[in-house]
């Protein structure tokens, strides 16, 4: 069988226990060599056989998963961070499906908290924002109008754009068009969790010129909104002594 294994963002302490496992059983490797950690495959069997995704088509990993799958060979395709977010793993589990090929999928530590932890953030802050639109820019790969970056800055609310760290003259201008203030504040995160991880602050008018200066221009995540600042939020009510929760009585009720 095939199993999907998110890699984690880019410290290999960040692979899940079950991820570790898998790898440490699997009887071909087939990794995505372009942002997972090579250190993981230290742990896999010695006579285990390595694939580098980076330099194949979806043909090419389907072709080394079904030799093994006739073997009776077990695949571990390791994805980085986690599958569920720009991962790919649709189309090759839809023709697993046609082959009649079982296959699980294990998370991974997506870069989007792999992100926040480098810059200690809470992305949805009472009174700033509760929600996180996950995104990227129109590039090569089209985007539905609908979900233009435009159109979610309408909603002012934290945002993090996947996949755009060459884009950003092009995003500033949506995210000015759609609504944003031009000073509002943006991290951009390099390499999150990786050894030369890097972390910078600015705002939306300035962060083309950041990533410029500090030479990003992928593996990055932009981080915009008001919540970037962490400021200026309201308590939670959860652990608030007056509030009553499910588990917990508010103090002098
Ligand atoms: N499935 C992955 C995302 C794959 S798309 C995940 O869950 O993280 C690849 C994009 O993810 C990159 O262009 C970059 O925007 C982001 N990315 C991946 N690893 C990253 C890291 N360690 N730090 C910052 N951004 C990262």
């Amino acid at each position: 069988m095939v199993h999907f294994v998110g890699a984690g963002c880019g410290a290999a302490d960040l692979i899940t226990l079950r991820g570790k496992e898998l790898i440490e059983k699997a009887d071909v490797i087939i990794y995505a060599g372009s942002l997972v950690n090579p250190e993981l495959l230290s742990w896999k069997k010695e006579e285990c056989p390595v694939y580098n995704s980076a330099k194949m088509t979806l043909e090419e990993v389907i072709e080394v998963m079904l030799d093994a799958e006739s073997k009776g060979l077990d695949t571990v395709r390791l994805h980085t961070g986690d599958p569920c977010l720009y991962g790919a793993i649709r189309e090759q589990m839809d023709v697993l499906d046609e082959h009649g090929i079982t296959y699980d999928y294990c998370p991974g530590v997506s870069s989007l908290c792999g992100a926040a932890a480098a810059i200690n953030m809470e992305y949805t802050l009472p009174d700033v924002s509760q929600s996180v639109v996950i995104t990227r820019m129109a590039g090569r790969t089209p985007v539905p109008e609908r979900e233009s970056l435009r159109s979610f800055a309408a909603h002012k609310t934290t945002m993090v754009l996947f996949l755009s760290a060459s884009l950003l003259e092009q995003s500033a201008a949506e995210l000015i068009a759609g609504g944003y203030d031009e000073d509002t504040p943006v991290a951009i995160v390099y390499k999150a969790s990786w050894p030369d991880e890097k972390a910078f602050r600015c705002t939306i008018g300035t962060m083309a010129e950041c990533a410029r200066e500090n030479q990003v221009t992928k593996t990055a995540l932009i981080i915009v909104g008001d919540a970037v600042k962490q400021s200026n939020y309201r308590r939670s009510d959860l652990y608030n002594p007056d509030f009553t929760t499910g588990y917990r009585k508010a103090k002098g009720e």
